[in-house]
């Protein structure tokens, strides 16, 4: 007889958490909803609905292995799916795990009979708020120190293994030159895949694996090719690689096709072999238990209205080059645009260092730079990209995640790829036509908002570089034209 009906989200495919944990073929029937509402309502990227559609399906063929009942349902939208599956079965009690995200907790709430707490994080949210409720400003860094000790993760005794906890000036190299960077593994498309992919008139990338079995190919992969040097170039970017050494691992692990556990456990083991460097093991432990787990329960510490925030007050519109690679000049912008479009991924810098970068610098509303980055790429959800665009990436929520701005000229774009040489634009001008933009916007915007940050002592070293500026009058006169240029897509 069956006892109960377990809703599992798309983004909560693993068979041995959330609702899956305790789950049985004899008493439980399992329910996917593919909701039209959240297919049509926005303009995804491809390659993203593709990865998300056909790893739901993979996911209900592989529970129907093993035996479960699966009702696998397209309706208008989630809750109209589990009402129209709860009149079919009008004895059994519907299950859930806590949604991932603020919205769908609530629609749900009406209509789940019993909601499980979520264990796809490796921080409950008690020990955050814990945490949280000691500190003047929300500094990952010691967020990360109390993770490590409490996970026990590379950790001797109370000290850190190698002596320091973190690695990052190793781990801030430029391009390097004549290197050889290891192929990206390349997933082979099944009948599912192009099933969906024909659905979707789409030609998907090798780039994703929509299976479980995919994904933990992936992480092996990771492990035995990237891991030992993930460190030293994790802020690079370069022509001929578009991954470096990163994991590719964030779609699988915000899908839960994998676990942070499992990675875990997985590249500990790895580095307990003994040939992995300390700051290759720590800079990767560092995005998967510190940036992912503080940027998900900073995600639930703040208030709803929290991705409405507007610190700085911009209100331009999106501008056209973040959506056509040709609408620029900007040899940065176009190529990492271009990879945008061909797979739906980007490494850390070129989204916080170029994408963000560019909005905060041009003021660009923080509200339409997120719609934007929500659509545009594969590992995309509201929790992470809520906290890391508006904290980390545009600075819209008034310095309450991140001490200062990430806003940046040309030079260090310069430093850390190579973009600049074939690009008709020189990063070390801030005026004249062939100024880098970002050059002439990062005064710019310094200037524009130098009575916000007053006193803002991590700011003080740029506004006083800005007081010896010269030049500021023809700096703010380019920086016009330039912004101008970007929105007919001249420059
Ligand atoms: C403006 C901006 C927007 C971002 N948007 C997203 C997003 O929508 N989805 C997403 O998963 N990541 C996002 N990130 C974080 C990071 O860029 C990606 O997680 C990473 O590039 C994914 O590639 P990877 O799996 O190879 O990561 P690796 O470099 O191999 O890192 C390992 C893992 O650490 C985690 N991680 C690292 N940094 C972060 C972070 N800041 N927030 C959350 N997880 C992190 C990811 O799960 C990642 O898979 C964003 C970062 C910035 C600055
Ligand atoms: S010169 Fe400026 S616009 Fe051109 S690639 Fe470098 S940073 Fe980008």
């Amino acid at each position: 007889m069956v006892t109960s009906l377990r809703y599992v989200a798309f983004d909560q495919l693993h068979e041995n958490y959330g609702v899956m944990k305790d789950a049985s073929p004899e008493h439980d029937v399992i329910v996917m909803v593919e909701g039209q509402a959240m297919l049509t309502s926005t303009n995804w990227h491809p390659e993203r609905l593709y990865f998300y559609r056909s790893s739901a399906r993979h996911f209900a063929q592989r529970l129907e292995r093993q035996g479960f009942r699966v009702h696998f349902l397209k309706a208008a939208s989630t809750v109209a799916g589990l009402k129209e599956l709860k009149a079919q079965y009008p004895e059994a009690q519907l299950i859930a795990a806590q949604q991932n995200s603020i919205a769908q907790r609530k629609r749900l709430e009406s209509i789940v009979d019993v909601t499980l707490p979520t264990d796809f994080f490796l921080t409950p949210a008690d020990v955050f708020d814990e945490w949280a409720g000691k500190q003047r400003t929300f500094v990952m860094e010691s967020f990360y120190r109390l993770q490590r000790t409490r996970l026990d993760v590379l950790m001797q005794g109370k000290d850190p293994v190698g002596g320091a906890w973190n690695f990052d000036k190793e781990n801030r190299l430029g391009p390097p030159k004549n290197y050889t960077w290891p192929a990206p593994l390349e997933h082979e498309l099944d009948e599912i895949d192009r099933e969906i992919a024909a659905e979707l008139g789409h030609t998907p990338s090798t780039a994703w694996a929509t299976t479980r079995e995919g994904a933990l190919a992936q992480l092996e992969y990771f492990l035995t090719h990237h891991f030992a040097a993930f460190g030293p170039y994790e802020d690079a970017m370069v022509n001929d690689s578009w991954s470096l050494h990163h994991s590719l691992l964030s779609p699988y692990l915000n899908s839960g096709l994998l676990h942070p556990r499992e990675v875990l456990d997985a590249a500990l083991t790895r580095f307990n072999e003994g040939d992995i460097p300390i700051a290759s093991a720590e800079g990767f432990v560092r995005q998967l238990i510190g940036w992912r787990e503080y940027v998900n329960a900073m995600y639930w510490h703040q208030d709803s209205e929290y991705k409405d925030r507007n610190g700085l007050e911009a209100t331009g519109p999106l501008l056209p080059l973040f959506d056509d690679a040709s609408a620029t000049q900007m040899n940065c912008v176009s190529s990492i645009v271009r990879d945008i479009d061909s797979r739906a991924w980007l490494h850390h810098i070129p989204r916080l260092m170029v994408l963000s970068n560019l909005a905060l610098i041009t003021g660009t509303s923080p509200q339409a730079f997120l719609a934007w980055m929500r659509r545009r790429f594969i590992d995309a959800a509201e929790w992470v990209m809520v906290p890391n665009v508006i904290g980390m990436g545009v600075h819209a929520d008034g310095g309450d995640m991140m001490t200062k701005p990430y806003a940046a000229g040309g030079a260090y774009i310069a430093r850390m790829s190579e973009y600049c040489k074939p690009c008709p634009y020189n990063p070390k001008l801030r005026t004249g036509e062939t100024a880098c933009p970002f050059t002439t916007l990062y005064w710019d915007f310094l200037d524009r908002n130098s009575a916000t940050f007053a006193g803002n002592h991590r700011m003080a070293q740029q506004l006083a570089g800005l007081r010896k500026l010269s030049d500021l009058p023809e700096v703010r006169e380019r920086a016009a034209e330039v912004l101008e240029g970007m929105a007919e897509g001249r420059v």
